[in-house]
């Protein structure tokens, strides 16, 4: 008799392990940049920031870059930078919660938006797991890719967490990012981080006038601004807070440009 209670105990006891194991599994990671594991300091050596800031004899001109896309997002995103006629660059990824938007990348070209390189998996673990893993990632995103769009002219890419991120060293070692930025360069890429952050992949989910102002905080007195934004599902916000976005650097002067215009 005993014995049997024992034996019940124990079945009972396995199965509310296995649901407790089930219920505190951590909840699947987003995937995508998450703010803590972008780069604090990035390289900006895409432009000429000191000259420009001296001499003034550099336009104001920014980019507007949304990564992580496409999504759910994207069509909202892609009809105010035609009502508001500005470009603007997506550096894209095809991972598993993307899949059913990656059509949209078809429209982003159509519309005259760059396309630039972010990642396939946007997994840090696998793509800095090494050099080789890094682009045969990127061969995958531009074979994905390549079901809509021509991917043979496209010579941008934003490096997941950006160019100088520490997350990688975890996976590859601390110079993978330094050997991904020749290697880049000597593939004929551009590898472009940014200087304004609009803070909207926090965990906290900032509203739309947080996003505002992160931007325009971010500016400074910068004359050649890169801002990152990302096109998620989870970035409702940074949607609602575009129009404003656009509305203030057009009344601080600013041309709108995609990243290939900076290289020109
Ligand atoms: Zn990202």
């Amino acid at each position: 008799m005993r014995k049997r209670i024992s034996a019940a105990l124990l079945a009972a006891a396995l199965v509310a392990a296995f649901w407790l194991g089930y219920a505190v599994q951590p909840a699947q990671e987003t995937v995508g940049c998450r703010e803590e594991d972008l780069a604090q300091v990035t390289d900006v050596s895409f432009m000429p920031t000191e000259i420009a800031v001296d001499t003034g004899e550099v336009p104001k001109r920014v980019c507007l870059t949304f990564d992580d896309g496409p999504s759910k997002n994207t069509p909202a995103v892609l009809a105010i930078l035609q009502q508001e006629d500005v470009p603007a660059t997506f550096f894209v990824i095809s991972a598993e919660n993307n899949q059913q938007y990656l059509p949209l990348v078809q429209q982003e070209m159509e519309q005259g938006e760059q396309i630039g390189l972010h990642s396939a998996s946007h997994d840090y673990k696998k793509i800095y797991a090494s050099t080789d893993a890094y682009w045969s990632d990127i061969d995958n995103l531009k074979q994905e890719l390549s079901a809509y769009i021509d991917v043979s002219g496209i010579d941008c890419l934003r490096f997941p967490g950006g160019s100088t991120n520490t997350i990688s060293h975890r996976y590859g070692g601390s110079d993978i990012m330094k050997t991904l930025k020749v290697q880049a360069e000597e593939k004929g890429y551009h590898a472009i981080d940014w200087n304004v952050c609009a803070d909207d992949a926090a965990g906290g989910h900032p509203s739309a006038s947080e996003v505002y102002q992160n931007t325009i905080e971010d500016v400074e007195d910068k004359r050649t601004c890169v801002v990152l934004m990302h096109d998620t599902n989870a970035t409702t916000t940074t949607v609602e807070a575009l129009p404003d976005i656009i509305a203030w650097f057009r009344d601080q002067g600013y041309t709108f440009c995609t990243v290939d215009d900076l290289y020109v």
